[in-house]
C-alpha cells in the first residue's frame, strides 16, 4: 500500500485507489494529483491500497479487499491484512474510494447507510447518478459512516482516469482541501433493491440501459435466447451481460433528484434491508 500525504498536519481526508487492482483509473488520478504538485488548504492522504494486485492487473490476489474489511492483521490471507491496514489509515478520515467497472461508461457514486456527510460530499461529484448499496454492503468500503464510492467509467479506458480525476478535484474542494467550489450536479438518486442472479450454464443478454427505466412486462434480457421480462418497473444497475458468472446485475428503484430525498426515509429502507440481508455474492464495483 503507498499512503502519499499533501499539505500539513494530520489528514482527515483520504482518497483511495486500486482497492481492486483490475481498476487502475484511481492509481492513475492519484498519480496525476501528485505530479500537478497541488497547492492545498489543509492535509489530504492520497492512497494507493492494493499495489500487488494492481501490478498484477488482477481484481485481487487472495481475496476481495472491498469484501475484507474491517480486516485482520493476524489473517493468513495477504487482502484480509491489507484491509486492516487501510482501516487504520481510514478510520479517522472522510474517505473517497475510486473504482471502474465493465457495464457502464459514465462516472456514478456509490453508498451506503446514507447520512448528512455522505449525502454533502456526493452532492458535489460530477456524477450522472448515486447508488445506495445498503441492501449488499457488507464487508465493503461505503459501509463506513465517512466513505463513499465512485465508478468512473470503463475498466482499463483512458475517460474513467479523467472521470476519476475530475471526481477527485471535486471531492478535495468539497472537503476544504482544494481552494474553489465543486460542481453542484444534483445527480438522481437509485437504491438498490436486489440483485438478479444468472441460472449456472445459461447465456445472457442484457438489452437494457443501465439507469434507464424498464417497464413491468418489458423484456430487458434473454436467457439462452428466451425473453426475460420484468414483473415489476425498475432501473438496472451494474447489469451486463458477461460482467459477472453469478449475477446479471441489480434492480434499483429511482427516488429523484438528490437534493429532493429525505434522509429519514432512507434510513428506514436501510433499516428494513439490513434486518434480511443475506450474503450475496455481488458483482464488480
Ligand atoms: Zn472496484
Amino acid at each position: 500500500m503507498q499512503v502519499h500525504t499533501v499539505g500539513e498536519g494530520t489528514p482527515e481526508v483520504a482518497v483511495v485507489g486500486a482497492v481492486h487492482g483490475d481498476e487502475p483509473c484511481g492509481a492513475r488520478a492519484i498519480e496525476r494529483f501528485l505530479d500537478s504538485d497541488p497547492e492545498v488548504d489543509r492535509p489530504a492522504k492520497l492512497i494507493i491500497a492494493n499495489e500487488r494486485a494492481l501490478d498484477q492487473g488482477v481484481r485481487y490476489v487472495e481475496t476481495d479487499l472491498n469484501r475484507a474489511l474491517p480486516g485482520d492483521p493476524e489473517s493468513d490471507l495477504y487482502e484480509e491484512r491489507l484491509a486492516y491496514d487501510l482501516m487504520q489509515e481510514v478510520r479517522d478520515c472522510v474517505s473517497l474510494g475510486i473504482h471502474s467497472t465493465v457495464s457502464y461508461q459514465d462516472a456514478f457514486a456509490n453508498v451506503a447507510y446514507l447520512n448528512e456527510r455522505k449525502r454533502d460530499i456526493v452532492a458535489h461529484l460530477p456524477v450522472t447518478g448515486v447508488v445506495d448499496f445498503t441492501v449488499v454492503a457488507d464487508g465493503r468500503s461505503v459501509e463506513l459512516p465517512g466513505f463513499v464510492d465512485i465508478e468512473a467509467g470503463y475498466q482499463g479506458s483512458a475517460e474513467a482516469v479523467d472521470n476519476a480525476y475530475d471526481c477527485l478535484r471535486a471531492f478535495l474542494q468539497t472537503t476544504g482541501v482544494l481552494p474553489g467550489d465543486p460542481p453542484a450536479p444534483d445527480p438522481g438518486f437509485y437504491e438498490v433493491t436486489e440483485p438478479i442472479y444468472k441460472d449456472p450454464g445459461k447465456e445472457y443478454e442484457f438489452l437494457g440501459e443501465n439507469f434507464e427505466r424498464v417497464d413491468a412486462g418489458e423484456q430487458f434480457a434473454t436467457v439462452d435466447g428466451a425473453p426475460l421480462t420484468a414483473d415489476e418497473p425498475f432501473w438496472p444497475i451494474l447489469m451486463s451481460s458477461d460482467g459477472h458468472d453469478v449475477l446479471l446485475g441489480y434492480r434499483s428503484n429511482y427516488h429523484g433528484p438528490l437534493s429532493s430525498l429525505s434522509l429519514s426515509a432512507v434510513d428506514a429502507d436501510a433499516d428494513a434491508a439490513n434486518a434480511d440481508a443475506t450474503d450475496d455474492p455481488v458483482a464488480e464495483d
